[in-house]
């Protein structure tokens, strides 16, 4: 930060203080504060450049301010922008269409935050017990994996692992079983006649890139399959390219029941998510069942039409996947002693750091010092996760960085 004249101290320092004095303190951000962004590259109020490793948690996969993407926008600011669901509007219908057919879903049913994606996803599953699987009402079981990360409203954190996103904040909602991430035993073991879905990460992100062990997806279709169990897959944060295929499912050559995206598919610019799935399943809501004043709202459907398109025109996933392989062997081959294990797939990469250096915060300090954004994961991982639209010469720029710090 560069000191403003006279003043004594940082525009910066000025805005930070206002957001903790007015703003609740559900967050520990980096004390950098982003005043413009372009590409891969973030401003802050001070005049300093800083490259984004972060992504906003892979909400940002076309990279900030994309021009086609702000123009769609802009555009579409000048029509409409809401009609609520009590009317048509003229954007929804194509965005619904054109979201089906990158993902070979029949129907999807838009929300606007990831969290809500997971809730409507939930109602979905449970509709589907009891209408398909004839269960009884409230007898509805989700299996969840450890360490998931699917939101924060009262019912997603109600089957969270992590103490600190449930505890005081009860009482918790009812009707899911934890089992283990990839343990494909655990969870025949805690499927019941009154299982309706199995809900999981591809990859889990949060918890600090997790991969689970290869052949588990495919382990996991068979037991749904047999079982007569939905497999829902949340790849709001490994959807949509990150991963270097458009979806992480087609990594494990499997496909799920229903699908649940978010962040990007936004391009960075409006929440706008979606549950997707096959007529059978999502054709069970009627009118009433579920609704969002702003979901599906045309001013966000022409956004996520043009956000999907970039990935598309610009090869995003393949980018992704090269320019991650490029990126986990070149830190591969750094040699560094403080380094425990480089993972993940395509731009959604994790550097765990030895557990004696006791966190991975300082270093994510010193690498904003140095002019790149990381975040900790998950105390002691470095997640990396830049727009996909990177270049060679910004990943080596990153990579300096990296190589000095670490
Ligand atoms: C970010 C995220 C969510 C929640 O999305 P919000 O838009 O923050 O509510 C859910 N699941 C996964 C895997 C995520 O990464």
């Amino acid at each position: 930060m560069t000191k403003r004249e006279g003043s004594g101290r940082t525009e910066s320092g000025r805005l930070i203080q206002l957001a903790e004095s007015y703003g609740a303190h559900n967050y520990h951000p980096l004390p950098v504060v982003v005043s413009s962004a372009q590409g891969v590259w973030v401003t802050d109020a001070d005049g300093k450049r800083y490259m984004d490793m972060l992504s906003a948690y892979s909400a940002l996969n076309q990279g900030h301010g994309h021009p086609r993407i702000v123009e769609a926008l802009v555009e579409q600011a000048r029509k409409v922008t809401l009609t609520s669901r009590a009317f048509h509007n003229d954007q929804i219908g194509p965005f619904l269409k054109e979201v089906c057919e990158l993902s070979g879903f029949d129907m999807g049913l838009p929300m606007n935050s990831g969290a809500e994606a997971v809730e409507t996803a939930i109602k979905t599953v449970r509709k589907w017990g009891c209408l398909v699987k004839k269960l009884p009402q409230d007898a509805a079981e989700i299996v969840v994996c450890s360490n998931n990360f699917h939101g924060r409203t009262t019912t997603v954190v109600s089957f969270s692992t992590d103490e600190q996103y449930r505890r005081d904040f009860g009482p918790l909602t009812p009707g899911f079983v934890t089992v283990g991430y990839g343990d494909a035993d655990a969870l025949e073991r805690a499927i019941t006649g009154s299982t309706v879905a199995f809900l999981v990460e591809p990859i889990q992100a949060e918890a600090g890139i997790l991969m689970p062990p290869r052949g588990y997806f495919k382990r996991v279709r068979e037991l749904c399959d047999r079982h007569g169990v939905l497999l829902v897959l949340d790849e709001i944060q490994t959807g949509l390219g990150r991963t270097g295929r458009m979806f992480a499912f087609e990594h494990e050559g499997i496909r799920p029941d229903v699908l649940i995206l978010g962040k990007a598919l936004g391009g960075g610019v409006v929440p706008i998510s979606v549950v997707l799935a096959s007529r059978e399943i999502m054709g069970l809501f009627k009118p009433g069942d579920h609704g969002s004043t702003f979901g599906g709202n045309p001013l966000a459907c022409a956004v996520a039409r043009a956000a999907m398109r970039v990935l598309v025109d610009e090869n995003l996933a393949r980018k992704a996947d090269e320019s991650g392989r490029y990126l986990m062997d070149k830190l591969g081959s750094l040699g560094s002693p403080r380094i425990q294990e480089v993972r993940g797939r395509g731009l959604l990469v994790g550097i765990e750091l030895k557990r004696s250096l006791g966190g991975a915060r300082p270093f994510c300090e010193r690498l904003m010092a140095d002019g790149l954004l990381c975040k900790e994961t998950h105390e002691h991982v470095i997640r990396l996760a830049p727009p996909l639209t990177i270049q060679r010469s910004e990943l080596d720029w990153a990579l300096e960085r990296l190589a000095k710090v670490l």
